[in-house]
């Protein structure tokens, strides 16, 4: 699979998947959305990326280390595999705005490395406008976190914030032993559908007003809100009829909404 003396880098989350019967399970889900183009975060050495090859037209593939990109575009050419373009880049410096320029309804694939799969899934979900769906393994502790309904104990900033623009589904279940080198944790394949017309886009204001009371919030995620939030703040709260005396994990996606909205019109969001 890989050349003689390659090293796994722990730094770039490399835990390959070796089991091809996941992969092709991955590729399957990711094109049923009948989305023109896919683009895949951390190819590896390609063992979706093949599957990938098979159902889309177009695929960009991201790799950030420059060996295994190498490696990757010459054993696709050996396949005589012609549709896949791989760009050896970090995919946190992609322009993904500047890629949506084609409008080509997308969807987002991979395994990603763990340590920035946060980050990866919020800037596809908030600059890429046109990645319809993400399809995506991560630790199977995010992936619960992110399946957890919004208002339940088990709730995060991140699954709320998620939720503004997109709805979570689970999709498998992968155990440590199909990737080599095995990671510590469980990992989840997960599908991350965009809702229409989110706030991010059509109120991009109102969006970091939401995103700014649902970090300061859960950052005393065991508080009651009025513990957390400033006098002006717990009292706009309170006038909507939302509880101050309840913690943010209770919150119902609507009232986050109704609370941001409440921000705005006293003056009191993000760019109050
Ligand atoms: N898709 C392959 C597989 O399933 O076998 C590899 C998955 S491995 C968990 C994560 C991959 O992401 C590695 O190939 C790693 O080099 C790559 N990677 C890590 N950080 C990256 C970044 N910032 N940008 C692009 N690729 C990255």
């Amino acid at each position: 699979m890989f050349s003689q003396g390659f090293e796994p880098s722990r730094a770039l989350g490399q835990n390959f998947l070796v089991d091809a019967n996941i992969a092709r399970k991955i590729a399957r889900e990711a094109s049923t959305g009948q989305h023109a183009r896919a683009i895949e975060i951390g190819p590896g050495a390609g063992s979706l990326t093949v599957f990938l090859a098979e159902y889309f037209e177009q695929l960009l593939a991201i790799e950030a280390d420059r060996a295994l990109a190498a490696e990757l575009q010459s054993a696709l050419s050996v396949r005589n595999i012609t549709n896949v373009e791989v760009q050896n880049a970090d995919v946190l410096d992609f322009d993904f705005v500047h890629a949506g320029i084609d409008l080509l309804p997308t969807v987002v694939v991979g395994n990603l490395p763990y340590n920035i799969s946060s980050q990866i899934i919020l800037r596809v979900l908030e600059r890429a406008w046109y990645v319809e769906s993400l399809v995506v393994m991560v630790q199977a502790e995010m992936a619960d976190r992110l399946l957890a309904p919004v208002g339940s104990r088990n709730c995060s900033a991140f699954g709320v914030h998620v939720a503004l623009m997109a709805r979570a589904r689970p999709v498998l279940t992968a155990p440590p032993s199909v990737f080599v080198p095995p990671p510590k944790v469980g990992s989840k394949v997960i599908r991350l559908d965009r809702v229409r017309d989110p706030l991010s886009v059509v109120d991009p204001q109102l969006y970091d007003t939401i995103v700014g009371v649902i970090r300061l919030t859960f950052g005393h995620r065991r508080q009651m809100l009025r513990k957390v939030l400033s006098p002006k703040q717990s009292a706009v709260v309170g006038s909507l009829g939302v509880a101050v005396t309840r913690r943010p994990e209770s919150l119902t996606l609507d009232e986050w909404i109704a609370i941001g909205k409440g921000l705005e019109e006293a003056g009191l969001g993000a760019a109050g």
